[in-house]
């Protein structure tokens, strides 16, 4: 999952970024509006943290720039304390949720993961792929009840497949959710991850679809030789 923080107060901006990236995340930063709005349009994320009060353009201005272009990734807004018209105007401006300053990081974390989750249709924190469970709070894999022992690029590959288990996910797709900055994209280093994941979770979980990517699947499922 990449997700993108836009703060302009720098050591914010970092320490939410540390917490996301122990959670798992890839993250991007812009520090004013205008990096902001060209981020957005430019780059896929999954989630965005939109602080309002931003130098250059305001940050409820890019929120409706995004909405009015067709922007849909999931906006957790930013507000300042006991301004409940900046929180209104937010979500009317095409906020999913919002988080009031100062906030504790778990809190960030969870709506954080509930915008995402119900962007891609999830009600629960917890995704189910016959016997394979993905405690997205925890980010880790269970198998048969039992814990695996992913690193965390193999855990983002599995995350954002289970994030997507509706259609083949292509690999530049793929890439540039999973890898941090622009190294490693490399569609051969792709698929020696795909391949060491496969190992771990067992065969039959990552179909290979030629032209078009991978996807998760139920091996127990009824879909499973689709
Ligand atoms: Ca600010």
């Amino acid at each position: 999952m990449r997700v993108l923080i836009v703060e302009d107060n720098e050591a914010i901006a970092r320490d939410i970024g540390e917490h996301l990236e122990q959670a798992g995340y890839v993250v991007d930063y812009a520090f004013d509006g205008e990096e902001a709005d060209f981020k957005g349009f430019t780059e896929d994320y999954d989630a965005v943290i939109l602080d309002l009060g931003l130098p250059k353009v305001d940050g409820l201005t890019v929120l409706r720039n995004w909405r009015a272009e067709g922007r849909t990734f999931p906006v957790l807004v930013l507000t300042a304390r006991g301004s409940w018209q900046e929180r209104v105007a937010g979500i009317d401006a095409g906020g999913d949720d919002y988080v009031v300053k100062p906030f504790e990081m778990e809190e960030v974390l969870a709506r954080l993961r509930a915008i995402i989750r119900r962007s891609r249709g999830l009600a629960s924190p917890i995704i189910r792929i016959g016997p394979l469970e993905l405690d997205t709070r925890a980010a880790r894999a269970i198998l048969h009840g039992k814990a695996l022992d992913l690193t965390p690029l193999e855990y983002r590959l599995l995350g954002y497949l289970a994030h997507h288990q509706e259609r083949a996910v292509p690999r530049m797709e793929l890439m540039e959710h999973i890898y941090e900055g622009d190294t490693d994209r490399n569609p051969n280093t792709l698929d020696v991850l795909v391949g060491r994941l496969r190992r771990k979770i067992g065969p039959g979980f990552i179909q290979t679809r030629r032209g078009h990517g991978y996807m998760l699947v139920n091996p127990e499922g009824e879909n499973s030789c689709a």
